[in-house]
């Protein structure tokens, strides 16, 4: 038997001690003969697939994870990223719920051997990828690829019915957006770009790019995070003669405020904060760029075509020929594409699967007001939360048409913490995701469930006083 049989062997049985499986407890629904999800988890990267299981171990089974794309190409593992490993630790045991058997580690184990494991440094993106699509195996997760949603719609009778590409249409009493970066809103493109050029002359790195048709050309890339340094890497890896990546700030970034979040506990008990701690925290986090690791920079800095513009915001962008000059307070450069490594804006109201419901939602800006002269407008519009990544209204006549919706990504931050934003949050956010959408299915049931419960009267205890005869010659 081979090491990963043997690993699947052990899962099933850690399973089976830690009592997963068994009935459903939920009440069916019945919606006219059209079957009802008790849970549609929308997206099936790392976060939805782990919810998936977290409900399983609930006996929450009567579920479905749908994703936009084909199989095994959820989230940007092996679709947009572009570094080589992971930024995160190889340690953090994110969506195993504890079992040892489903951890990383273990997966790897069994392929390269007990001894192998210090010998890693930081986790493969490919390795990581394919350690999801084993997890989705493994448990037998519920997922429909290739299936996007466009639309939600919250019925009159409690459900949502959600409109997929395509036309088709589900219906669902809890509906999870498990949508990873761009879920939570939108990359971000400054305006004074998108205004200036067509758009075959720039990119942002959330796209695919093909650096090879770019090969002995020039690059501008605007932005300072890691994505930057990775697609300058990759960029001159694939030919591209010259990348020169541009930073408003004077110095890298070099603080990754997320190791200290990892170390001492704020991972996990971020939620138990008060809302202007919270609001502060997240003033001061949003305030770092993430930094490319060391070997990305170094990879990046090494090409002879490399070049960084420290303390050079770009003032103008216009078209020049089929490329475009770009101008900083050091003078204009030309290039034949633009990158933008510009990052992400957390808005619901950006959200095309939430127009009918996002002037309903409540924001940060709705339920706290920051002291004067502190006021964040990038945390204002994140989206105010419950404490199970429950949508709020704004207005409490609004509450039906949101019960049942979940934001599980990246606009969880401002109240919940890391949660869907990095492998940091998960181990804590799941748990408390999952424990919302259940204790949320419970209680619609309540009165069914507790009347059900005051007539209930199956006998467990079947022994007679005094015994009847056949017993006592038996
Ligand atoms: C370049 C890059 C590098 C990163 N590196 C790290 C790292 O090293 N460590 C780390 O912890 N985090 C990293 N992150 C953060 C990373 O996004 C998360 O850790 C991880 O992807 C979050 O998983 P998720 O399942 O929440 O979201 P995702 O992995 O993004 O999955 C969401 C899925 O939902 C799908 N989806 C979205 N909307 C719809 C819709 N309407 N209908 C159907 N499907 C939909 C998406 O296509 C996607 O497949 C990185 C992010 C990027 C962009």
């Amino acid at each position: 038997m081979n090491g990963l049989d043997a690993l699947e062997q052990d899962l099933s049985r850690q399973l089976v001690l830690t009592g997963h499986g068994g009935a459903d407890w939920t009440r069916p629904r019945a919606a006219g003969g059209e079957h009802v999800h008790d849970v549609v988890i929308v997206g099936g990267g790392q976060s939805g697939l782990a919810t998936a299981f977290g409900l399983l171990r609930e006996r929450v089974s009567n579920i479905l994870i749908i994703d936009e794309n084909p199989a095994g190409y959820e989230g940007p593992w092996e679709t947009y990223a572009r570094m080589i490993t992971l930024r995160t630790p190889k340690d953090l045991t994110p969506i195993d719920f504890g079992l040892p058997a489903l951890t990383y580690r273990a997966w790897w184990e069994a392929q390269h051997g007990p001894d192998s494991w210090d010998a890693v440094d930081k986790i493969l993106r490919g390795d990581w990828m394919d350690y999801l699509r084993w997890y989705r195996r493994v448990l037998a997760l519920p997922v429909r690829n290739e299936a996007r949603l466009d639309l939600i719609e919250p019925l009159d009778n409690g459900l949502h019915r959600l409109h997929l590409a395509g036309g088709e249409t589900l219906l669902a009493r809890k509906v999870v957006l498990a949508t990873g970066i761009q879920g939570g809103g939108e990359w971000h493109v400054p305006p004074m770009i998108a205004k200036a050029l067509p758009r075959t002359r720039y990119a942002h790195t959330s796209e695919a790019i093909d650096y090879a048709a770019l090969a002995g050309k020039r690059i501008g890339m605007l932005g300072g995070g890691a994505s930057a340094f990775d697609n300058a890497n990759c960029a001159l890896g694939a030919g591209v003669a010259e990348v020169h990546v541009f930073l408003r700030r004077k110095a890298l970034p070099r603080i990754n405020p997320i190791r200290f979040m990892e170390r001492v506990g704020f991972t996990g008990r971020y939620p138990a904060l008060d809302d202007a701690t919270k609001y502060a925290v997240m003033a001061a986090f949003l305030g770092h760029n993430q930094p490319p690791t060391n070997d990305t920079f170094a990879r990046a800095a090494a090409w002879p075509g490399f070049a960084l513009h420290l303390g050079a915001p770009w003032l103008s962008v216009s078209p020049d020929g089929d490329g475009a000059v770009v101008t900083t307070p050091q003078g204009p450069h030309r290039f034949d594409f633009l990158v933008l490594s510009t990052g992400l804006v957390s808005d619901p109201g950006l959200r095309p699967e939430l127009r009918l419901v996002a002037d309903r939602i409540a924001r940060w800006a709705d339920r706290h007001a920051p002291p004067a002269g502190q006021a964040n407008a990038l945390i204002d519009a994140h989206p105010y939360l419950g404490p199970g990544f429950e949508l709020l209204p704004r207005d409490p006549a609004d509450a039906a048409a949101l019960h049942g919706l979940f934001a599980f990504n990246y606009s969880a931050l401002i109240s919940l913490g890391l949660s869907a934003s990095a492998l940091s949050g998960l181990k804590n956010a799941l748990p408390r995701l999952v424990r919302g959408v259940a204790d949320q299915l419970f209680l619609d049931d309540r009165d069914v469930l507790v009347a059900d419960l005051i007539a209930y009267d199956e006998p467990e205890f079947l022994g007679e006083w005094p015994p009847r005869e056949e017993n006592a010659a038996a």
